[in-house]
């Protein structure tokens, strides 16, 4: 793998103010001198990240502590390569402390009004909005996208503290009187400890759509963020902190499948919501539903567009391109399939030219549509799916394998690449998660709908047609579990609820709005009876209650 100089800094070396008497280059060598200046800032500004090759801390307590981890794992700027900074693989006594922290605050934070909950949600939310600059040059920088998508992955978020908001009214519990002077309660109370482990493809989006949800419920907290892009969670948990959270009722611990298993296999944590691959997906759904917690678990995708030839073609041509290609194909709702049915089949050429025009570059550059993916690692992975198609008699219509970006000569690019295959193809078996869309031809809307309905998974589809009569069948027929009509990304805001299904998820509760209110609750219900005759005179009586 490329590395700038600063990567090779041996890990002793890594830690504040020892740069200058060291022999070797200083740290961010790799970066241009804006985006160098950014990366300074952030380091200089925020307590528990660093761009500029410092450590990423644990958040445990309220503190932003150094870990004593033995082994670390470097974060570094996806379009050149530069160690920005290095996380922890979180020691089991780190693990216990946070754990203990959360357990400690869910005393007093389960007990605070929702009111005051509510504080501090609108807080975080003022905060969040005021700091959307910071949040996103550490976005651009560890994970790659453009500074425009960054922005939309923090408003995603933002979109669910917002909606944390009214957790007065989502809280509220029912009452009845269930017979003379007897009343049963509902109340939806909380669990205690509950975890997140997020994915890298949304540093902030994800976290936030656990953080306000679990919080404002009266829960505490345990999120570990992907090891790839640490940065925006950090900061978010310091705007947290600033926004009048109690030490231990969010927690950052940082880590790979050790820490992960941690969390599955601890007594104290009763919830885990997990958004990420299959292969983690599916284990820590099984590892933690039999040590007896409540988990959910968002995982992998491969999402159809079907374009009818009645589409407003320009919409569709637009949409879909848009949705494959943009934060390059890595996004879970991504459309990485186009159907095009009957003489739809036609504007492939016009779907090449438009993929074509767009620009692929560093995120922080002025109209760049598309930055790098990940890793070195992700990008053979996608190059080898490609060639696969190739192998398998696919047809490849553009090809991004070659792209080349000035100044960034080391970045993980791939251009925009569409190839038209079929069912039977390792391309379209596979979640490709890059800047590659699958192009398949169908007859008739039938056709498009069993593909659709065959492929096992279930996240997002959209069809692209004018006649309401079509678009109704289609929304009746697929089974998917988020169905956009001439809307290419339809994921629901916050007021709903996550709803991908088949592959797509396990577990029976949603991310965020109403399902997050029943996913980091439970349910508490009490029959009391106060007579109003013993406010006078009363006596006891001996027959079993039959609620008459
Ligand atoms: P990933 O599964 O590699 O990592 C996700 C988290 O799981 C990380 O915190 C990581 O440390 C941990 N992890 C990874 N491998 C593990 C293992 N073997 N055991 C235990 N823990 C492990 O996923 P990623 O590459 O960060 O994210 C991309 C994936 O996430 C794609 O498949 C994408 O579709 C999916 N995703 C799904 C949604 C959704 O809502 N359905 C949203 C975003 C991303």
């Amino acid at each position: 793998m490329l590395r700038s100089p600063a990567s090779r800094i041996p890990t002793s070396a890594i830690c504040k103010r020892t740069y200058a008497t060291l022999s070797v280059q200083p740290p961010l060598r790799g970066l241009n001198s804006v985006v160098r200046e950014k990366a300074e800032k952030l380091s200089r500004d925020w307590k528990g990240t660093s761009a500029s090759g410092e450590n990423t801390t644990n958040f445990i307590g309220g503190e932003f502590v150094q870990s004593k981890a033995t082994q670390w794992i470097e974060v570094v700027d996806p379009s050149t390569q530069t160690l920005l900074t290095r996380v922890p693989e979180t020691t089991n006594t780190e693990f216990e402390q946070a754990v203990e922290a959360a357990s400690e605050a869910f005393k007093t934070w389960s007990q605070s009004t929702v009111l005051t909950r509510q504080r501090f949600i609108f807080e975080l939310q003022r905060l969040i909005r005021e700091n959307a600059d910071s949040l996103a040059a550490s976005i651009v920088l560890e994970q790659g996208k453009t500074v425009p998508d960054a922005h939309g992955d923090i408003l995603r978020g933002l979109q669910v503290v917002e909606h944390a908001a009214s957790a007065p009214s989502l809280l509220l519990s029912e009452k009845i009187e269930v017979s003379r002077d007897m009343d049963t309660e509902v109340r939806k109370v909380p669990l205690g400890v509950t975890s997140a482990i997020a994915p890298f493809n949304f540093p902030a989006m994800i976290p936030l759509w656990s953080i306000p949800m679990a919080t404002v419920t009266g829960n505490t907290l345990i999120l570990k963020p992907s090891e790839r892009d640490p940065g925006a969670a950090m900061i978010i948990a310091e705007l947290c902190q600033r926004a009048g959270l109690p030490p231990g009722v969010i927690n950052v611990v940082h880590g790979t499948v050790p820490t992960v298993n941690a969390i599955c296999d601890h007594p104290s944590i009763k919830a885990i919501s997990f958004v990420g691959g299959d292969r983690a997906g599916r284990h820590i759904y099984e590892r933690g539903t039999k040590n007896g917690k409540r988990v959910q678990s968002n995982m992998g995708a491969k999402n159809h567009a079907v374009i009818l030839p009645d589409a407003n073609k320009n919409l569709a041509l637009n949409s879909v391109v848009g949705a494959a290609f943009g934060a390059a194909g890595q996004r879970c709702m991504a459309l990485s399939v186009a159907i095009l049915v009957g003489d739809a089949q036609a504007w492939l050429a016009d779907l090449v030219n438009l993929a074509k025009n767009l620009k692929v570059g560093g995120g922080f550059e002025k109209d760049v549509d598309l930055g790098p993916v990940i890793s070195p690692a992700a990008k053979d992975r996608i190059l080898g799916l490609i060639g696969s198609a190739e192998q398998e008699g696919g047809k490849i219509h553009l090809d991004g394998r070659h792209v080349m970006v000035s100044g960034y000569e080391h970045g993980n690019f791939i251009g925009p690449t569409i190839i038209e295959a079929n069912t039977s193809m390792k391309c379209y078996d596979q979640e490709i998660f890059g800047p590659v869309l699958v192009v398949i031809k169908a007859n008739t809307l039938d056709e498009g709908i069993q593909i659709i309905n065959q492929n096992r998974y279930g996240n997002g589809t959209a069809i692209f047609t004018q006649s309401g009569a079509t678009a109704r069948k289609f929304e009746h027929d697929v089974n998917v579990g988020q169905i956009g009509i001439n809307v290419p990304i339809p994921v629901p805001l916050p007021m709903f609820s996550w709803s991908g299904n088949k592959a797509s998820a396990l577990g029976d509760l949603g991310f965020y709005g109403k399902s997050a209110i029943e996913f980091y609750t439970q349910k508490k219900t009490t029959t009391s009876l106060w007579k109003a005759e013993d406010a006078l005179n009363s006596r006891a009586s001996v027959h079993m209650p039959t609620h008459h």
